[in-house]
């Protein structure tokens, strides 16, 4: 118990998130201290988990380091950090290799895995396990981590906010420090208390209507990093995947780009087939042409969606290479060997997120960052396909190790009675900054609403300063609204939480596009239709405190 009463769970390094990101920096953590992983459902539960397409890697024999970092530095449009981008495609080499050890059972072609193609890849680099590749990845790191006795995993624990000694750091002059985070365990708050804290909490898909993201992924570790005071960057670089599945009562669930790559074609509601008018690569075009693609047919005719044909392929192979999508749409009437599959664009990941260095060291001490939450700069203003699980494999292994070493720093006891003074402060703040918060429930699903409308209307495929201004004002009045609600002290629900997570980062994304008045891999406005090489070849910064900045590469 802490000295308010509240119980307390103590660990070397905490990790939050059961993604690719927190699987894998568990694993490589565990190697040298304890570890508690927490995650907000279950273990399963991620973005990784609904992974299709595959894991982007050179491995194949006509391909090269130099071809991978050169795609990935393309599809970035002049923003990859490419440093961190080398480090990703040469790391990623034993990081898939291992995964492969471990047991993953990747569809194999003789000797070498069986690579596939996909959007802007100037080779066939995609190892994949049908169109389930995520569930793979996760079923073998899964395993791994349940039978580390040194990782002690929490499932339905929800992080709130970091807990940090800001106050007395910042009285100091020193760098603010961070001590774990506060929970929701079974209804009650509780600290966990940490040397070393990871976060791997994924993407925010969830902060638009049309998403290809699972519900977990309401940008909950974005939120909490930047209300702690850490430096979030490129938030207005959002990825929109072009074929989401559209039909009446199915969940949101995605159409892999591998369907594209196996020569799937795009057509309108007239039977047109259009890619090719829009860029010479037709279907295979970057992700955000082909959203912006689909979405002008979709205005052009004024249809809800457009059609995806995968038909003049056999049906065995496609049932064979698409078994989760074939099983999927059967369930809803759809045969995608002879029917045409409805799709929509929708937002499917996060470029930016919480600044970190090639160490996943952020601007906070003790505070580490991986995977989708992170920013180290490897995608630029637009991710190349399938490079996102192997971003997380190689950032993942980093963090682990590098967190570890840092808890492990404590150990002398100069350094412990320093962690013990600003844990203590960080818990004093954290439990009295109310957090006991209340509200009806229909009028948090209304702001959760109102949120996802304007963010869809204004921040999405294409924007422009006019309706970007219109929903900031729209977010700054949803934020009073909900500053009132917050004041009425009575109890704290997750919904609630999620929904003040959704408004902040809704308001990081707003900011940060309205400010960049140029158009760059998947920022497009409108009113600003060219990429400005001259004044905007720059990264946007946005911290609580601050108005968002301009940095340097
Ligand atoms: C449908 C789909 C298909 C994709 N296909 C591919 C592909 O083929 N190849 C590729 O490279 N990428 C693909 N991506 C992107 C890729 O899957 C993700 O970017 C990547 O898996 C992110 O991994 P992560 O570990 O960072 O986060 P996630 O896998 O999203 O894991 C985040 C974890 O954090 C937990 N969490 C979140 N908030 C909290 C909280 N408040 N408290 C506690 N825990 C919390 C979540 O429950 C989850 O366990 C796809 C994404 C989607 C949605």
């Amino acid at each position: 118990m802490n000295p308010e009463g509240h119980p307390n769970w103590d660990t070397d390094v905490l990790i939050i998130g059961s993604g690719a990101a927190g699987l894998r920096a568990a694993l490589a953590a565990s190697e040298h201290a304890n570890v508690t992983l927490i995650t907000k459902t279950t273990l399963t539960e991620s973005n990784t988990h609904y992974a299709q397409g595959g894991i982007a890697v050179v491995m194949n024999l006509d391909d090269t380091i130099a071809l991978h970092i050169k795609d990935t530095c393309d599809a970035g449009a002049g923003l990859c950090d490419v440093e961190a981008v080398e480090m990703m495609v040469s790391e990623g080499i034993p990081r898939v290799a291992e995964l492969l050890e471990w047991g993953a059972n990747f569809d194999w072609e003789g000797t070498l895995p069986r690579f596939t193609q996909e959007a802007a890849h100037s080779r066939r680099r995609i190892v994949h396990k049908g169109d389930a590749t995520g569930r793979e990845t996760t079923d073998v790191l899964i395993q791994r981590v349940l039978n580390t006795e040194r990782i002690h995993v929490l499932q339905n624990t929800f992080a709130i906010d970091l807990l940090t000694d800001a106050d007395i750091a910042k009285a100091r002059g020193e760098t603010v420090t961070c001590y774990g985070v506060t929970a929701i365990v079974e209804g009650e708050v509780v600290c966990i208390r940490a040397r070393a804290t990871i976060l791997a909490t994924g993407g925010l898909g969830r902060v638009y209507p049309c998403t290809s993201n699972p519900k977990v992924a309401t940008g909950d570790g974005f939120a909490a990093a930047w209300r702690a005071g850490c430096e979030m960057v490129d938030m207005e670089f959002v990825q929109f995947h072009p074929t989401t599945l559209y039909l009446d009562g199915a969940p949101n669930f995605l159409i892999s780009e591998a369907v594209r790559g196996e020569g799937g074609k795009l057509i309108n509601i007239r039977g047109e087939r259009f890619m090719e008018k829009y860029h010479e690569k037709g279907e295979l075009a970057p992700r955000d042409i082909v959203s912006r693609s689909n979405q002008k047919e979709m205005e052009l005719t004024a249809f809800p969606c457009v059609y995806l044909d995968i038909t003049h392929k056999p049906a065995e192979f496609i049932h064979e290479r698409f078994p989760t999508i074939s099983d999927t749409t059967r369930r809803y009437g759809l045969d995608i060997s002879v029917d045409l599959i409805p799709v929509r664009p929708g937002a499917h990941f996060m470029m930016g997120g919480i600044r970190t260095n090639t160490d996943t060291e952020t601007n906070l001490k003790g505070l580490y960052a991986c995977g989708e939450v992170a920013c180290t700069g490897v995608h630029g203003a637009n991710r190349l396909a399938s490079n996102s699980l192997l971003e997380c494999l190689v950032y993942g292994t980093r963090a682990g190790t590098n967190a570890a070493t840092f808890a492990n720093s404590y150990q002398s006891s100069v350094i412990s009675a320093q962690f013990q003074e600003g844990f203590e402060a960080a818990t004093r703040h954290s439990l009295n900054d109310n957090r006991k918060l209340k509200t009806d429930d229909y009028s948090i699903e209304a702001i959760k609403d109102a949120i996802q409308e304007t963010l869809w209307e204004n921040v999405s495929i294409e924007r422009n300063g006019e309706g970007l201004r219109q929903t900031l004002a729209e977010l700054e009045d949803l934020t009073e609204h909900l500053e009132a609600v917050r004041a009425t002290p009575e109890m704290t629900t997750i919904s609630m939480i999620e929904t003040v997570n959704m408004l902040d980062v809704a308001l990081m994304i707003t900011r940060s596009a309205l400010m960049r008045t140029e158009s760059r891999g998947a920022h497009y406005r409108a009113d600003c239709p060219t990429q400005d090489d001259t004044n905007w070849h720059h990264r946007i910064l946005i911290t609580h405190d601050n108005s968002p900045e301009v940095i340097p590469l």
